[in-house]
């Protein structure tokens, strides 16, 4: 029966098991479209149902966050925890409060970690979880009433050998610190059950800006692997969070000259290059003020402002998707190919749709996909929680040089199983990179 296995047959099975999740279908096609023909060839894999397995959460928590605002109305929103597999390690992965945090959502982004986590060579597990909270026009009080309220529900379900959430968009070091306090209190134990914490309490150097920095990492390993560098190329970067603006800045430091950022608003176009005094600035604005990008053009007058639209129609060699998933379309894809973009690393999860990836890859140009080049943040929460364990702290000298041979790492398990003729097909071998140790371990377990 098993030996039957078709990518049609599983993507039906798969949609008729998870009705509607639309998100979640196309991260789990993306993955079988070259795990299942692996498969094939390697019969052990199609054993006990591995695959089917893999993509289905070891279980999702779904539960009632009520919280009272700055007035005393009362709120409920919804949260969620979707613990996907602990077949190498601990659940491990970040929370995302937005509008638009549903269980599909949650189960990509959980599904995506398992292969990201697996990849880092770390021992992590994966878990996504978050709610349908807009941070956005809170004050502080109000986020953290709803963190403290959050968290009562969730410690239930965490613990540092268990489950250690992270942040992600909308969940930055206020929320974690919040969340972390409440925890504290809940379990009346001081341990590290979420990474991305403050310094002074159990956070590591470097966490903030690691996605950012593996990602620019991660891009000059795939030009230098065909002998180019990011010296000198011109990038785009949309978003302007910690992976954009720490992208940037490590693009910066290597010697780039980045000309864009974003926020849902539009984006900002400085063709001067945005350099480390502009990146300075910029970051006061996001984390300190949390103010709109727009404001760069008040600024820096040279610069211009482009509402409503993302970036890809700006000419660059290398483009930085690092806000959101879907943010780039098969015809913003194109748009870049004509302009010439020979590298795409996403700072994102899943930023690009499947006609995206699809172009990318018939064009050969080096295309990372966000399971390997976004994987040094989780590397460096994987960082923290050994930090935590041995009750020390390492310097940012070490942290910087762990990342970098981490994302070194990412990058040979891709080029080991997506070598082709003529270029590396990272998308093959990001998804069966992370998917065979993950593989192997449930199958030493048995059916379980
Ligand atoms: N949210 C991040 C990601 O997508 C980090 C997760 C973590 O550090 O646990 O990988």
């Amino acid at each position: 029966m098993a030996e039957k296995l078709t990518l049609e047959s599983f993507m039906s099975d798969l949609i008729r098991r998870n009705p509607g999740e639309t998100e979640f279908h196309q991260a789990v096609e993306e993955v079988a479209e070259v795990v299942i023909p692996f498969a094939q060839a390697n019969p052990e894999y199609l054993e006990s149902s591995v695959i089917t397995r893999l993509t289905e959460p070891d279980r999702a928590v779904i539960f009632r966050v009520t919280w009272e605002d700055d007035r005393g109305e009362v709120h409920v929103n919804r949260g969620y925890r979707v613990q996907f597999n602990n077949a190498i390690g601990p659940y491990k992965g970040g929370l995302r409060f937005h509008p638009s945090v549903n269980l599909s959502i949650l189960k990509f982004l959980g599904f995506e970690q398992v292969l990201k986590n697996s990849l880092t060579t770390l021992p992590l597990g994966a878990a996504k979880g978050g709610a349908d909270f807009d941070p956005k026009g809170k004050s502080d009080r109000e986020v953290m009433r709803f963190c403290q309220a959050f968290m009562t529900e969730l410690s239930h379900h965490i613990g540092p050998n268990r489950d250690i959430p992270a942040g992600d968009i909308g969940v930055g070091t206020r929320e974690i610190s919040y969340l972390f306090g409440q925890y504290k209190r809940m379990s009346q134990e001081f341990a590290g059950v979420l990474t991305g914490k403050e310094l002074s309490f159990g956070g590591s150097l470097i966490r903030t800006e690691a996605t950012g920095y593996g990602c620019a990492y991660f891009m000059q390993e795939m030009l230098e692997h065909r002998g180019d560098s990011v010296e000198g190329k011109t990038c785009v970067i949309s978003g302007s969070g910690n992976v954009a603006l720490y992208c940037a800045e490590k693009l910066i430091s290597l010697g780039a000259h980045v000309i864009t950022l974003s926020d849902s608003s539009g984006f900002i176009h400085d063709s001067d290059g945005i350099d480390a005094h502009k990146l300075a600035w910029l970051k006061d604005l996001k984390f300190r003020r949390r103010g709109r990008i727009e404001a760069y053009c008040e600024e820096f007058p040279d610069a211009h402002f482009y509402p409503d639209s993302p970036p890809w129609t700006v000419t660059c060699d290398l483009a930085f998707p690092c806000a959101t998933q879907n943010e780039l379309s098969e015809d913003d894809a194109e748009c870049l190919l004509q302009n010439g973009c020979i590298g795409v690393a996403e700072g994102a999860n899943m930023p690009s749709t499947k006609g995206a990836i699809r172009l990318f890859r018939e064009a050969k140009i080096s295309y990372g996909p966000g399971k390997a080049a976004n994987a040094g943040g989780v590397a460096v929460s994987g960082f923290e929680m050994s930090q935590n364990s041995m009750r020390m702290a390492w310097t940012r000298e070490d942290l910087e040089d762990r990342l970098r041979k981490t994302m070194c790492k990412v990058h040979s398990e891709c080029v080991e199983y997506g070598q082709e003729k003529d270029h590396v097909d990272y998308v093959k071998g990001a998804n069966i990179g992370g998917f065979i140790k993950v593989a192997d371990a449930m199958l030493d377990f048995g059916v379980v």
